[in-house]
């Protein structure tokens, strides 16, 4: 039960197959017998699953299920605020933090029906591209528990490919959803900026943070992308736009489409990579797509653009972290500059340190200029890049990421080769576009590879068109484990 998607769980719970009780029961099983080894999940409470999937069952029996989609388990990053429920950033300074509200996207998906599995691990804050930065320890990839799973999204990518979860939120800040997704060969996309609420989404970078979902199919990662978008007055940023995506998606779209190929997303990665891309390029080129190439000429930049301007969003979003307010509080405190200075030093790991260092750095007199105004011009060079290339194609591909997933411990004592990993995916979010990860087979030492494709503003539905495509050529991946 726990290989199907929710396309095919939401058809056996419509014939009554099987009662939501049954599969989350079967979900409940599987995450107990292999969390201990992936650590995908901070917070699993199997009370409260069975509690929801009760009420599923009776709404069932009386005829009135909330949506197609009732009773189907969904796993949630643990940035994204659950009333009741423990919601830690994979942070020691939020280890006891009980919100009191839900976030609007995961009111959206209880407002279908959707049951909740548990809160995922992460980097601390979403800082990270390898879940190792996690207050709870890291996470295994599941193809191989020598390799990270990506970060920062890792416990929710890891989730979905070991089947401990159908489908998953994550958040996407740099790539935080389709870098993951790539290394744990699931689906993963990111949709534009202002497509899904941020309200109850723990904010790291408020500019470039995004909610997005995962899924083993594209039909399944569009189906819970399309439950929680849409405009929220509690978000001054949410956009009210048509959702045109969700249900199936007809993959015979490509014949026409234009598809730009930047070779600046084709340097210094293994030729193995390389190659099956292509491939790919060239089969969509075969189905009736146009190939063009494009230049993305600033996306050298996109790197250190992103880590001055995220990390300056962060030193101001975590100001709040003060040991007055939420969560831990350091003990012992005798004056109230120690209360501060005791509870941060306590509470936040090292990367999150490091960042709040920065980005305090880059904000202050006399630097702001030369960095924080700088970062900005550089942000508008790449939306100009894009801009010009939308201009010409419809979508955009490019692998998903430089490498395959690398070993546990391989870059943490590395930071600028682990922010140089992400330079890929970082310029969609700087751009605030769409992008989605597709995983299109293996290498050959067994590791899941992804391809990116990118669309313009808006333009979800055809990347996922796009990206139906070539899940329709390429091999699923299962982990055996
Ligand atoms: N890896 C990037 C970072 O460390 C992106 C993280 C994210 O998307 N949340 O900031």
């Amino acid at each position: 039960m726990t290989g199907k998607t929710i396309k095919e769980l939401s058809g056996l719970l419509r014939e009554k197959k099987i009662s939501a009780r049954e599969l989350a029961g079967a979900y409940s099983e599987r995450i107990q017998k292999y969390n201990d080894s992936i650590n995908a999940y901070i917070t699993f409470d199997n009370d409260i699953l069975m509690k929801e999937a009760e009420e599923s069952d009776a709404r069932r029996a009386q005829g009135a299920p909330l949506s197609e989609y009732d009773g189907i388990p969904i796993a949630v990053k643990d940035n994204i605020c659950t009333r009741g429920m423990l919601t830690t950033c994979a942070s020691g300074i939020l280890r006891n933090f009980i919100p009191p509200y839900d976030a609007t996207a995961y009111q959206k998906l209880k407002a279908k029906g959707f049951l909740t599995l548990g809160k995922t691990n992460m980097d601390e804050f979403a800082m990270g591209s390898t879940t190792e930065n996690s207050f709870f320890g890291p996470v295994k990839n599941p193809h191989n528990q020598e390799k990270v799973p990506g970060g920062s999204s890792g416990g929710s990518a890891a989730a979905v490919s070991a089947g401990m979860a159908p489908v998953s939120l994550g958040s996407d800040t740099g790539g935080s959803i389709r870098q993951p997704a790539a290394f744990c060969g699931v689906v993963g996309i990111k949709p534009t900026y202002g497509r899904v609420s941020r309200y109850g989404l723990v904010a790291f970078a408020s500019s470039l943070d995004q909610i997005g979902s995962f899924g083993r199919t594209v039909d399944d990662a569009a189906a819970v992308l399309g439950v929680i978008s849409g405009h929220d007055s509690r978000d001054a940023t949410s956009i009210d736009r048509e959702i045109d995506f969700g249900g199936t998606i007809d993959s015979d779209g490509v014949k026409g489409l234009v598809v730009g190929v930047p070779d600046e997303y084709f340097r210094g990665l293994p030729d193995e990579l390389t190659g099956a891309i292509k491939k790919k390029i060239s089969d969509l080129e075969s189905m009736g797509a146009r190939i063009e190439p494009i230049s993305l000429k600033y996306t050298d930049y996109a790197v250190p653009i992103y880590y001055l301007i995220a990390t300056a969003e962060a030193s101001s979003n975590l100001a709040r972290y003060d040991g007055v307010r939420y969560g831990y509080r350091a003990g012992n405190i005798k004056r109230l500059g120690d209360l501060y200075t005791r509870t941060r030093q306590e509470g936040f790991g090292k990367e999150v340190k490091r960042r709040i260092i920065l980005g305090t750095f880059a904000l202050s007199s006399g630097y702001y200029d030369a960095y924080y105004t700088k970062a900005l011009r550089g942000r508008t060079l790449i939306i100009n890049d894009f801009k010009e290339a939308f201009r010409k194609v419809d979508v955009i591909i490019t692998p998903t990421t430089v490498s395959t997933a690398f070993g546990i411990g391989e870059k943490v004592s590395d930071p600028l080769s682990m922010y140089m990993s992400d330079i890929l995916t970082i310029s969609a979010n700087l751009a605030a576009l769409p992008g989605i990860s597709v995983p299109i087979g293996k290498d050959s030492s067994g590791l899941p590879m992804g391809l990116q494709i990118m669309g313009n503003h808006f333009q979800e539905k055809k990347i996922l068109q796009a990206a139906g495509a070539i899940e329709k050529i390429s091999e699923p991946i299962t982990p055996d484990i």
